[in-house]
């Protein structure tokens, strides 16, 4: 069952498929207004046409500088503050790093680390007069990745650093801010993988890793996701919750 988010505003970023669409269908069904981040616009559109309570869409690059002050305006002045912030947006390539290049590292670290921190920075006072709460969507990868991942483990170890610093320092303000670190999850960032690999042999080899014996659905983090949002997550902050099905208890 969905938790009640009657009255909240939300935002969650990386809202056009997979893990963030599922966290933005979950918040609406719980009652709350949701702005939808992502590059894809047309596919923002789709999503919001079939949610409850007049969403908003903003389409916005977050691998650009201007992209928070577009967000950021935009939704104060649809929403006129913010509650929930849930930053889930993330660049994820599969490079060895004898072959990865400057601006690809850049790239990653800057969606998926540094943006976080200066998007989180510009609700700061919204969310400091709702006494809000901001979910950070991390990997499994933080703790351990499976190789030719540095930059994008690096970026979710930084996140996770990151969540349990911005937990304590806005403790006293009344803000929440925890992580969700998923680990195999059915989504279309695993296409590339898929079409190198092939992906019945990733899907079936994958899933021996697991001791539930199969991959994640997004709505299973969505679910967890959404209990660290509300307020029945009360008395929770600077935790990153690992969503893998046992896999890092191997
Ligand atoms: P996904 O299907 O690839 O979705 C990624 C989302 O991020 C899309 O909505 C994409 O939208 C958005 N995005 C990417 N670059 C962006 C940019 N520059 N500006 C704005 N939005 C951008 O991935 P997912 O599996 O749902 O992943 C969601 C989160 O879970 C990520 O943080 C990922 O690291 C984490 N995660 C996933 C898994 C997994 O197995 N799937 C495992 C561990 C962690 P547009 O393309 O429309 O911009």
């Amino acid at each position: 069952m969905a938790h009640d988010f009657t009255g909240v505003h939300a935002l969650v970023t990386g809202a056009s498929r997979g893990i963030g669409e599922a966290i933005v269908r979950r918040l609406d069904a719980g009652g709350a207004r949701v702005a939808l981040v992502a590059r894809s616009a047309d596919r923002l559109g789709a999503i919001a046409a079939e949610l409850a309570n007049r969403p908003l869409v903003v389409a916005a690059d977050l691998s650009s500088e201007e992209s928070v002050e577009i967000i950021s305006s935009t939704v104060l002045a649809e929403f006129g503050g913010l509650d929930v912030l849930v930053n889930n947006a993330a660049v994820e390539r599969n490079e060895p790093a004898s072959k990865v290049t400057g601006r690809a590292i850049d790239e990653t670290l800057f969606v998926n680390l540094r943006q976080v921190l200066v998007l989180s920075s510009a609700f700061a006072k919204p969310l400091f007069a709702a006494r809000g709460s901001i979910v950070n969507i991390s990997s499994t990868a933080a703790t351990g990745a499976g190789g030719t991942q540095g930059a994008y483990a690096a970026s979710k170890g930084g996140l996770d650093t990151l969540t349990k610093n911005l937990a304590n320092e806005w403790a006293s303000k009344g803000v929440r801010v925890n992580g969700v670190a998923p680990g195999l999850v059915d989504t279309e960032m695993w296409e590339p993988t898929f079409e190198r690999l092939g992906e019945e042999s990733v899907r079936e080899g994958f899933a021996k890793r697991v001791p539930m014996g199969r991959w994640g659905q997004a709505e299973e983090i969505a679910a967890v996701a959404c209990f660290l949002a509300s307020r029945d997550a009360s008395y929770v902050t600077g935790q990153t919750i690992r969503v893998d099905g046992g896999m890092t208890n191997i």
